[in-house]
């Protein structure tokens, strides 16, 4: 056996673990795309082992403006804040 019996984690994140793999087995079963659901998990997964207050997982920091915000845009490739999304996004108005 390759890890420790469960990984090496304690219950309540093996059934963490097995929660996100649960939606993303139905989320998938009903279409989504798996990219879309690859990234929308991926983001909640980095927020709630965050929120558990273990000290070995440190949320990313905003490649653009270098905040510690949710990643949920991305921009020229890279995952960045809802404000540098919107902000990259936006078009100046024309009067
Ligand atoms: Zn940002």
């Amino acid at each position: 056996m390759r890890y420790a019996q469960g990984g090496g984690l304690t219950a309540e994140r093996r059934e963490f673990r097995e929660r996100i793999r649960y939606q993303a087995g139905e989320r998938f079963t009903r279409g989504e795309k798996t990219a879309v659901i690859a990234k929308d998990l991926r983001v909640r997964f980095i927020d709630a082992l965050a929120a558990t207050g273990t000290g070995t997982v440190i949320k990313p920091l905003c490649p653009v403006c270098g905040q510690r915000r949710r990643l949920s845009g991305t921009v020229d490739g890279r995952r960045v804040c809802t404000m540098c999304d919107e902000q990259a996004r936006a078009v100046a108005c024309e009067l």
